[in-house]
């Protein structure tokens, strides 16, 4: 078996396939970024679930009620 010194605190240890960046399997648990990568799949896996995510829907009516002020704002003026 072949052993890897962590980059960080350097102890060694077995690489697993999806470690990377040369870290103990300790140091990646605790890199935030790992967090992050995580709830960044939960949320596209949401987002896939429920079709449009809020921010589009939002924007969608923002722009909807926009072409309507002037619209209405040009018919008001006339
Ligand atoms: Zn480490």
């Amino acid at each position: 078996m072949h052993w890897q010194k962590c980059v960080r605190c350097g102890v060694h240890y077995q690489p697993v396939k999806i470690q990377t960046a040369g870290l103990c399997p300790e140091c990646w648990k605790f890199l935030p970024h790992y967090r992050l990568t995580k709830g960044a799949i939960k949320t596209k896996a949401k987002i896939k679930e429920e079709g449009w995510p809020i921010e589009y829907i939002i924007l969608y009516f923002a722009s909807c009620s926009l072409c309507l002020l002037i619209i209405g704002y040009y018919l008001w003026v006339k």
